[in-house]
């Protein structure tokens, strides 16, 4: 018990000088050995130098990544990572002076990752000084821009094996074990499609621009179009008729938003809608796809016409890509879902699209890309551009799986289910990895926020966890 309390009175004390490193990427202070600045090179240090005083083979990939192990034969992995997010403002206490109320540690990278990748540490160097024999060789590793770009692992598989199984410390518990894949598609109008079908009326009104959404993940929250009268359309009593009509929309959807006269027969719509990630779009209320409703009711003619039809008969509310002619979904992870994070017409650059589809993990992306390509062809688009990045499955009889959740239903007397993600955790650059913890069940979730913060005794309990788990994988 004595031991116990010591140990963890170390514990605090060096977490409270590892959070204290601010290690946010800084590319003003980046050189040789340190690729993200000096603030992230010195936490990456500062882990490596611990693993060396307590006599572990380490070593520093470039500034990259860094590794602790000991043991020989086959690998099991322990991945976190010590960049951490900008501080952002609003702080009770300087987010890179560690402070302890009630409990609860405050700085960023408290939770995410920094707090958890001590505790980690602590529980590897638990498993070997208890001289228990295992047959493997465990690898604690270190990346340095989990936060950013991922460069770090990039580089590290460049330099080292990518291990087959383990763990990553960096997300919820119980065990996140399936995570969707992406595809990024950038839709535009297909040139030899336009004029191809000849308008059902004289356009009435001109699209001048319209604009939606900064981010692909976002669902966007402010839409703004500008549109004017067509020269022989009609008298002033149209716009008026609009502006009216428009006040009548915002309200029967319940949003707020405004017209305004331009000079002349012009008019600018604004309109506010709700903010969500890009991976739950039916969460938010996506302001572009709401204004293009309002606008596709109206007489618009040719490429005006077709941008505000996609948006308003196809991608309005289609957040399961149904009217895509792309929806489908698994055990593991669920439905495809589609958000519509970029809204853009200019009159001299056209129109585009920017859609963020997360599909399920057992899904061939492939055949995906196929049926959204023909889709989009049939209403005069084309995917000009394309990124995607695929989705991570580990089975459910996965013996890693099978081990972590043992240990977590030995250790908590919960249940140890699965879970799966529409994101991506950092387990997914391991094969056959996981992420396993650290914010358990119904905990508040700070990663990112201001006053970030860790609860000490959860820690403590990670810590356990992840010595029994490191011991049971190697074993
Ligand atoms: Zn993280």
């Amino acid at each position: 018990m004595e031991q116990a309390k010591r140990q963890q009175a170390v514990f605090v004390a060096k977490l409270k000088e590892f959070l204290a490193i601010d290690s946010v990427e800084d590319m003003s202070t980046a050189g040789e050995g340190k690729p993200f600045g000096q603030g992230v090179a010195e936490a990456l240090e500062y882990m490596l130098a611990l693993g060396e005083q307590d006599g572990f083979r380490t070593r520093n990939l470039e500034g990259y990544a860094g590794y602790i192990e000991f043991g020989q034969g086959e690998e099991v992995a322990v991945l976190v990572h010590v960049d951490v997010v900008p501080a952002g403002e609003g702080w009770t206490t300087p987010p890179f002076s560690p402070d302890i109320r009630d409990g609860k540690i405050f700085a960023r990278g408290a939770i995410d990752d920094k707090g958890p990748a001590l505790a980690a540490y602590f529980a590897f160097r638990m498993v070997r000084d208890s001289g228990l024999p295992l047959s493997k060789r465990v690898r604690f590793i270190i990346g340095t821009d989990e936060e950013s770009g991922w460069l770090c692992m990039k580089r590290y598989a460049e330099l080292e094996p990518i291990p087959e199984i383990g763990f990553s410390p960096d997300a919820s518990f119980p065990i996140i074990h399936a995570e969707k894949g992406q595809i990024n598609p950038l839709l535009r109008l297909d040139e030899r499609a336009a004029g191809a079908k000849c308008d059902p009326a004289p356009a009435r009104w001109l699209l001048r621009s319209f604009q939606a959404g900064e981010r692909g993940n976002m669902v966007p929250d402010r839409a703004e179009a500008a549109i004017v009268l067509a020269a022989e359309a009609g008298d002033d009593s149209l716009v008026e008729g609009l502006v009216s009509d428009y006040q009548e929309f915002l309200a029967r959807q319940g949003v707020s938003g405004r017209a305004e006269r331009q000079d002349g027969r012009g008019l600018v719509l604004r309109l506010d809608g709700q903010a969500a990630h890009g991976m739950e779009p039916c969460e938010g209320r996506n302001a572009g796809l709401l204004l293009a409703r309002f606008l596709a009711g109206q007489p618009f003619g040719g490429d005006d016409r077709r941008f505000l039809e996609l948006l308003s008969a196809v991608l309005y509310e289609d957040y399961f890509g149904a009217k895509l002619g792309i929806a489908c979904e698994d055990e593991a992870t669920g439905k495809l879902t589609v958000n519509a994070g970029i809204l853009t017409y200019k009159q001299d650059e056209g129109a585009s699209v920017h859609l963020n589809i997360r599909y399920p993990a057992t899904v061939n992306a492939d055949e995906c890309v196929q049926r959204l390509r023909q889709a989009v062809a049939s209403l005069g688009w084309k995917i000009d551009r394309l990124r995607t990045s695929s989705g991570h499955y580990v089975p459910k009889d996965h013996p890693c799986v099978l081990t972590l959740q043992k240990v977590y239903e030995e250790q908590t007397g919960l249940p140890a289910t699965l879970l799966s993600t529409g994101g991506a955790t950092y387990a997914k650059t391991l094969k056959a990895g996981v992420a396993f913890g650290p914010v358990f069940p119904g905990k508040e979730a700070t990663a990112h926020m201001k006053d970030e913060y860790a609860e000490i005794n959860d820690l403590i309990a990670a810590m356990a966890i992840y010595a029994q788990a490191i011991y049971e994988l190697a074993k």
